[in-house]
């Protein structure tokens, strides 16, 4: 009943909005979808239509379940009876794959040739789910659902095909990859789902690609697009080397930017002008197609480009007025503004941890991992945005989210049940004192021997308000002060395993597992780095034994001290991730690597320092004067040059305007 309810206030509050401008029809348009009998049973309501109109509304209720469906739709075959060319079309639109072989047999020999029955029903009814996505009335899980039903009718049909050419069906060719150092697919894997839906062939070169590799694909394949993903920030900087290197080639096509430390800025600004062909940033899968087809139109392409070079032009502009207006001190002025000063850390006496040195967790169980999940980035990585719990009411996204999540429910339980992840941790923890903004790490309690320096950034920016140039190293005591302080650092991933389960889905056409697995994974493995927290700060390190906080306490982060990674903004450079690699060697104990632009593999995977004090808090760093860029590369023993390179996202100036 509160369902129907509910539907009631959601249809008339979302008419309203149409009528007022502020609801688009891609929100109304998910209630044509309510069942002509609850719908008029609403109506009936609303309108007062007759005195039994609550009670029949009542019954209509009655109904329905939870998920907004009807109890017995899963159960209606009737659309089984309609012809094979509209049961293909529901199958796909509906992602159900029971019939797929039998109904795709059924229409090869109908319609005469397989391909025609690609060019035909399946085309047909993919470009129905192209339609529907863009129109906001379908949502991306549902979508890569319903590649899986064009994949399976495909492949079945791939044997019969053989012999025959299908490049007409094709709308343009895009090879895609992740770029050289960096491992993150999700992502792309999406946006190549959706670009196959709307007729894109789509060559996909996977993860670690250098540049030339992608250049001569394209050029080898006669690409009408490239597409670059990459998810952490050196993978920016590569993709400028990848726009540069198609200027010095000559190459006219156009280029595609992607990926989660991706923005329209940084495209704007860095990489766009490295290339006089389109450079386009695509914020997510729903508007890859647009883009995509607006680049490969004969009609639409200069229009397209135009606009976007003009956009991002005025991008540029704006960031460098913008860039006037932030007021930064120098370097030596921040540190005159520490976190915590040498007074301050006179009332705090540092504990020292249970032990020294470093510890690994080896099978860590995945049970009691899914206690700490935090499910909102779950949703995320599916495109479908709210916060969890909330969202599986959401008015809009409600229905898609209580389905992927029922899904994950069901993979969860494999997981465990059948082992297929595996999860370890390296954990560890070195007599540690601040110098400057530095953190150096002592061999052992003595102090004599440093065996590894943190190097930390500080903020900048000037603070009106009273507060401090925060920097990771403030909230170590200072070798000066005399105080015996600690550092912890950890490792910790939750994908050994995941790869033959990804192939066997990948195989198996089944992108959508394959990217559930994925995400699953991937909270796997901040849920360990959660939990591996939560017992540092009772026991290993046990510097807040009586804490009792809640899953949501944890997520919004109530406890005392941080567990700061390298490459977020409070430490965004990420070669220093080579250090902690240095001490807890999570290659050779765990089996987690890290490719040369330190992203780390599993990807599933979190690393990063502990530290304990009260006043711990997490920041960003912000922009960077030079002061602070030549200073860094200094104590790193780098270039200045080199430290740009890796400061990029970071720069408060454009080197250019520097250079002799
Ligand atoms: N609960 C979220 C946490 C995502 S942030 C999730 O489950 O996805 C991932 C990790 O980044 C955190 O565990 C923490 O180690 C680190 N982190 C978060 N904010 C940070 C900041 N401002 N600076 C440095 N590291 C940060």
């Amino acid at each position: 009943m509160r369902e129907a309810i509910h539907s009631v206030f959601l249809y008339y509050a979302i008419k309203e909005g149409m009528d007022m401008g502020i609801v688009n029809a891609g929100q109304m348009a998910i209630y044509d979808d309510l069942p002509a009998g609850l719908r008029k049973a609403i109506e009936d309501v609303i309108f007062n239509t007759d005195p039994d109109a609550g009670e029949r509304l009542l019954a209509v209720a009655e109904t329905f379940r939870g998920d907004g469906s009807t109890a017995s739709k899963e159960s209606d075959l009737s659309w089984r009876e309609t012809s094979v060319q509209k049961r293909l079309e529901h199958s796909l639109v509906k992602g159900i794959t029971d019939f797929i072989e039998q109904d795709t047999e059924e229409a090869r020999v109908l319609l005469g040739a397989p391909i025609n029955v690609i060019e035909g029903p399946l085309m047909d009814g993919m470009n129905v789910v192209g339609d529907l996505f863009g129109a906001g009335k379908m949502f991306l899980p549902q979508v890569v659902k319903s590649a899986r039903v064009m994949k399976r009718a495909v492949a079945y049909l791939d044997p019969f095909l053989a012999a025959e050419k299908s490049a007409d069906r094709v709308q343009g060719k895009i090879v895609m990859a992740t770029v050289k150092g960096d491992v993150h697919d999700i992502g792309k894997n999406i946006v190549g789902v959706v670009l196959q839906c709307n007729n894109f062939e789509v060559i996909d070169l996977g993860v670690m690609v250098p540049a030339e590799k992608i250049l001569d694909t394209a050029i080898a394949v006669g690409a009408n697009v490239i597409g670059l993903s990459g998810l952490i920030t050196p993978s920016l900087e590569e993709m400028v080397n990848v726009a540069k290197l198609m200027k010095e080639r000559g190459m006219n096509l156009p280029l595609l930017i992607g990926g989660a430390t991706t923005s329209k800025a940084h495209t704007a600004v860095k990489i766009e002008p490295q290339y006089d062909h389109p450079v386009v940033y695509v914020k997510d899968a729903s508007r890859a197609v647009g883009v995509a087809q607006s680049l490969i139109s004969h009609d639409l392409k200069a229009d397209f480009a135009a606009n976007i070079r003009k956009e991002y032009e005025l991008l540029r502009e704006e960031r460098k007025a913008r860039a006037k207006e932030v007021k930064r001190i120098p370097i030596n002025k921040a540190r005159e503004n520490p976190a915590l000063t040498d007074q301050a850390w006179l009332d705090y006496t540092p504990i020292k941890p249970s032990f020294l040195g470093r510890k690994v967790l080896d099978n860590f169980p995945l049970e009691t991992l899914v206690e700490r999940f935090d499910w909102s980035p779950f949703f995320q990585s599916w495109e479908l945005h709210g916060l969890y719990p909330r969202i599986l009411n959401d008015h809009v996204v409600g229905v898609e989210a209580r389905k992927v999540f029922a899904d994950a429910q069901a993979m969860l339980k494999q997981i465990i049940e059948e082992k297929w992840l595996t999860a370890r941790a390296v954990f560890g923890f070195y007599p540690a004192n601040r110098v400057g903004d530095d953190v150096e790490v002592y061999s052992d309690e003595t102090r004599s021997e440093v065996i590894h320096v943190f190097y930390h950034l500080r903020q900048q920016a000037e603070k009106k308000r009273g507060g401090a140039n925060n920097c990771l190293a403030d909230f170590v005591a200072s070798k000066a002060s005399g105080v015996a302080d600690y550092i912890g650092l950890f490792a910790v991933t939750a994908g050994v395993g995941i790869d033959e389960h990804v192939a066997r889905f990948e195989a198996d056409h089944d992108d959508y597992n394959a990217i559930m697995l994925k995400a699953l994974a991937d909270r796997f493995a901040e849920a360990f780095a959660e939990t591996l927290h939560e017992i540092v700060r009772k026991e290993a390190w046990g510097y807040a034994a009586d804490e009792a906080l809640s899953n949501d306490d944890l997520i919004h982060e109530r406890y005392q001290g941080i567990r700061p990674a390298p490459g977020y903004p409070a430490c965004p450079e990420h070669s220093e991730k080579g250090t902690i690699w240095s001490l807890l060697e999570p290659d050779k104990l765990i089996g987690l690597e890290i490719t040369e632009s330190f992203a780390m593999t599993p990807t599933a995977a979190v690393s990063g320092s502990y530290f304990a004090h009260p006043e711990a808090r997490y920041f960003g760093v912000g922009s960077l004067g030079r002061d602070q860029v030549e200073d860094y590369a200094h104590r790193k023993g780098w270039s200045i040059e080199k430290a740009e390179t890796w400061l990029a996202p970071n720069l408060g100036y454009d080197p250019e305007d520097f250079a002799a």
